[in-house]
Formats: C-alpha cells, sequence, structure tokens
C-alpha cells in the first residue's frame, strides 16, 4: 500500500523518509519524476510530502519514491554546474527564525537585512529571535529594544529569549508549534541550544552544514530537517549565500524591503535606482525619518553588491 511521507534529508541519491507512524527510511527514486514547470538538479528536495512505497521487485525491501505531492513554496538558487537549472534547497517553508545576538557574537543589521531580503525574494515570514538577553548590558538593552521597534514596524515579530535563564523559551514555542520553520543566524548565537532546550532533545546539532560547507571545492550542500514535534520541523540549511539572495537583479531588490516596495511609483523616474536620482521618493523617506537610515545603508549596500563580511 503506497503512503506518504515528509523528506527529511537527501544525498541526491538516498532521501530519508519520515513514515505516518513516525519511522525513518531510506528511499530511493526509481525512473525520472517530471515536476511541471522547475528545471532543477535535485528532484526532491527537504520538506517534500512524497508517496512511497516498498519495492515488491527489490532484494530486499526496499522503499521507493513514487510521487511528489505539489509543493506549497520552495527555496532554490542557481545550480553551481548548470547554470539555467534551479537547485532545491527546501519546500513546504511555512517561516524562517533569524536567532540573533547583540554580543558573543555580535549579529550586524546588514546581515539581519540580507537574510529578510533573501526570503522576503520567497515570500517566507521571518520572526526575529534575540537570543542571550542574560548577557544584555543596560546599552544592550536599550540598543535592542530600538532595534526590535524598528523591525515590528516593518512586519517581522521580535523576540527575546535566553537559554541560561528561561526567558521567551515559550513565546518561541508557540512560533515553531505545528510549522515547518528555517533557522538560520550566524554560528554560536545559541541555536541548537534553544531547540534543545525547548524540545528536551539532547545533542540536535543545527549549523553543522553550513561551517562543514565550501572548503575551496563547490560540493553541493543539502538542508536537513528535524522533527520536533507532531508536525513541528526545523529546517537547517546552508548559508544565506546558498539562500540564493545573489540571483536577485539589483533593480528588484527595492521590492523586498517593505517600507520601500509601496513607494516606488512616486519616484520621478520610474527606473530609478533609489541611489541618486532626482525627485526620489526614497531617499525623501529616509531624510525624513520615515525609512530608517540602517536599512538605507544595507539596501546601498546590496545595490552596489559589496562583498558582506559576516
Ligand atoms: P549554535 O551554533 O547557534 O547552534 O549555538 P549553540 O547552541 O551551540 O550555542 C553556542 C554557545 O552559546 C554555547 O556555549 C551555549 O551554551 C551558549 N548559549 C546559548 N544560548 C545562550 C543564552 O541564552 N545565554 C548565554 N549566556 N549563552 C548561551
Ligand atoms: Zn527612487
Amino acid at each position: 500500500m503506497p503512503k506518504q511521507g515528509t523528506v527529511l534529508k537527501s544525498t541526491g541519491s538516498w532521501y530519508e523518509i519520515l513514515s505516518p507512524e513516525g519511522e525513518k527510511l531510506n528511499a530511493r527514486l526509481r525512473g525520472k519524476l517530471k515536476i511541471k514547470g522547475l528545471k532543477s538538479t535535485n528532484p526532491i528536495t527537504v520538506g517534500d510530502e512524497v508517496i512511497y512505497d516498498i519495492d515488491p521487485l527489490g532484494e530486499e525491501e526496499s522503499v521507493v519514491i513514487k510521487d511528489i505531492l505539489a509543493r506549497k513554496n520552495y527555496i532554490v538558487r542557481k545550480s553551481i554546474k548548470k547554470s539555467a537549472q534551479a537547485h532545491l534547497i527546501a519546500s513546504n517553508v511555512d517561516q524562517a527564525v533569524l536567532v540573533v545576538t547583540v554580543s558573543q557574537p555580535t549579529t550586524s543589521l546588514g546581515f539581519v537585512d540580507r537574510f529578510l531580503v533573501a526570503c522576503e525574494s520567497f515570500r517566507i515570514p521571518v520572526t526575529l529571535v534575540f537570543n542571550k538577553a542574560d548577557l544584555f548590558t543596560e546599552g544592550a538593552i536599550e540598543y535592542c529594544e530600538a532595534v526590535m521597534d524598528m523591525y515590528e514596524e516593518l512586519g517581522y515579530p521580535c523576540i527575546v529569549t535566553s537559554v541560561l535563564e528561561k526567558i521567551g523559551l515559550d513565546d518561541l514555542k508557540n512560533v515553531l508549534d505545528k510549522k515547518k520553520t528555517l533557522i538560520a543566524g550566524h554560528s554560536g548565537t545559541g541555536k541548537s541550544s534553544l531547540i534543545n532546550s525547548i524540545y528536551s532533545q539532547k545533542d540536535l546539532k543545527i549549523g553543522e552544514i553550513s561551517s562543514a560547507h565550501n572548503k575551496g571545492k563547490h560540493t553541493t550542500t543539502f538542508a536537513e530537517m528535524f522533527h520536533l514535534d507532531d508536525n513541528t520541523y526545523v529546517i537547517d540549511s546552508p548559508g544565506i549565500k546558498e539562500l540564493g539572495l545573489f540571483d536577485i537583479e539589483k533593480e528588484n531588490i527595492s521590492h523586498y524591503f517593505p517600507e520601500m516596495r509601496n513607494e516606488l511609483n512616486n519616484c520621478k523616474f520610474h527606473n530609478c535606482t533609489h541611489m541618486h536620482e532626482p525627485g526620489c521618493k526614497v531617499k525623501e523617506l529616509v531624510e525624513n525619518g520615515e525609512i530608517t537610515h540602517t536599512r538605507y545603508a544595507s539596501y546601498q549596500s546590496m545595490f552596489e553588491g559589496e562583498d558582506y563580511k559576516y
């Protein structure tokens, strides 16, 4: 009897599937699956809902993927090898959580904005988690509040957490509950500690994919999804460079800034880049404070294609 499962992991030739009974199975793909409208180097990705069956002709019992259910969405980047094709990173992603820290390590707002732009381009909502609140000095509290106000106003919910002092863990659990969440943030911000303490896991480590990635070679990296609870998953992905941000046309970057996108028709020139043109509505809003300087600086840096250090 064919069953429906969720793809947790892919190596390119084998797929780890979670069965309806909660069992992890190794499956493979027999023949080719045609997927409408998307040319990708990998046919199946983490997050896919698939129909699988036990192959009766197999020498041992072997699990074969027969079909993929329609994807709600997917995250892709250009394939390194075949530039006309896409490489699927994950599918059916409900949301992203970006874990940031004011210190140890410091997360720059430029990094946050790049991540937000990437998620906007995939239409994935983002919650920002400010972890290590126990380390906040008075200055850090003030800074953090101002930053959270800014992002909340743009439509990105913010949560303050501390694993050490058990602050905000229920709030984060509520955000994650019954969803497939892409989790991101610099190494050392506390992603693994947060997940392990909320779901009483012991040794789940998030971020190993990114850190092990690409030491001089064009290795293909795949995301991995962890099953935490009933219908609750986190997706550990490669770094944001692999999130496809660099596939966005320069001219379209402003579409992914919520505070800019509704104003774009109000610039004097329809092809305004919002960098130096006269009659630019975006720059007017920066000058009168409706668009913050830090967000505009992130826009400029992305537009100029500066290699961002993070
Ligand atoms: P990851 O790389 O993002 O998964 O980060 P880890 O979960 O491995 O945490 C990195 C370090 O930060 C570890 O030494 C944790 O104990 C520490 N850490 C995590 N959360 C907190 C927190 O809320 N407060 C403090 N002070 N340290 C934390
Ligand atoms: Zn403009």
